[in-house]
């Protein structure tokens, strides 16, 4: 068999991503906002299929509600077709094939993971053979979230979170997902915190100047402490998105009675991510939230970053 023929099709996986720490910097004067974050890859993918085709085209399935995700050229995964196509000179195209696993407009990043598995996916199939560095540079041009979804595992990420430090992290995080049927818009949870962040009043938290990850956070990380995570980890838009969306309140309410070391708004939300001690808890918190009528998803941290499969 040539190695054209193995190279009909190529299947790459990305992962979605958890926020455990995100701290927002106040708008600077194009709009974007500086970020310090912790990220975590979660066992929620995206799997990409990429074959030969004269045209750019996609497809979309998924285990989740798929109904919010572009079928043209502001699909992620086709922009990154596109943006590699170009940068390598390549003049054909590729029918894209996404099955989603991680919730749309959920704050998990799942659109920057198709774009990264794109580009791996891609990227072996027109044989570019393009190193890391390369492939993180074209995915920040298209999204912050995109060199994590490339990246995996555990990092910090600081500028607009696409400047990226791998760290540390032993053993294995669980987390319960409760996702929302209805996504939230990323540039409204922002547009929420800044308002309420110039609102009058002593208490109202303002924006810090320099967003950077509390040192604890990493310990835990580093450690594998799960209790200790679960009492450091926050997000700066969870209060904007629980003023989107005071329903989350309660849910955040009812996670920590039962247990959860922590609950927070995943990226811009409304996905919320639940922290448990163990496998065995994270299965205890979904029964919960399962008779609540929540929909739920157990997922573990960290993951590889995109990658090929062989299948
Ligand atoms: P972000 O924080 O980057 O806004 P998110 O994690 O909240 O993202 P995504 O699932 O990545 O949410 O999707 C955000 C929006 O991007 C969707 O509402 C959709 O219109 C658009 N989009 C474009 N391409 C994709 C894609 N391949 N998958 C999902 N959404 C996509």
């Amino acid at each position: 068999m040539s190695e054209a023929v193995l190279l009909e099709r190529v299947h790459a996986r990305a992962p979605g991503k958890i926020n455990v720490f995100f701290e927002v910097g106040p708008p600077g004067a194009d709009g974007y906002h500086e970020v310090a974050s912790a990220y975590q890859a979660v066992s929620a993918y995206e799997d990409v299929w990429a074959t030969a085709s004269d045209g750019f085209t996609v497809e979309v399935t998924g285990t989740v509600d798929v109904s919010g995700v572009p079928l043209d050229d502001g699909n992620l995964a086709v922009r990154a077709a596109r943006l590699l196509a170009e940068h390598i000179g390549y003049d054909g195209g590729v029918h894209l094939r996404v099955h989603k696993g991680v919730p749309v407009a959920g704050g998990m990043g799942g659109g920057s993971a198709d774009a990264a598995a794109a580009l791996v996916a891609c990227d072996a199939l027109w044989g570019a053979g393009l190193s890391t560095h390369e492939l993180q540079r074209l995915g920040a041009r298209l999204g912050a979230d995109v060199p994590f979804a490339l990246l995996g595992g555990t990092a910090v990420g600081t500028g607009r979170g696409e400047q990226l430090s791998p760290a540390l992290a032993r053993g294995r995080f669980d987390w319960v997902l409760v996702i929302s049927d209805e996504g939230l818009s990323t540039p409204e949870v922002y547009a929420e915190l800044d308002e309420y962040r110039s609102g009058p009043g002593a208490h109202v938290p303002r924006a810090p100047a320099r967003p950077a990850v509390f040192p604890p956070v990493l310990q835990a990380l580093r450690q594998g402490d799960a209790r200790m995570l679960g009492a450091t980890a926050h997000n700066d838009l969870t209060d904007a998105a629980l003023r989107r969306r005071p329903e989350l309140d309660d849910i955040i309410n009812l996670g920590l009675d039962e247990g959860a070391l922590t609950g927070i708004v995943s990226g811009s939300g409304p996905t919320l991510a639940f922290l448990a001690d163990d496998e065995q808890a994270a299965l205890a918190l979904q029964v919960t939230f399962s008779a609540a009528g929540h929909q739920t998803l157990h997922v573990h941290g960290p993951v590889p970053g995109a990658h090929l499969l062989t299948s």
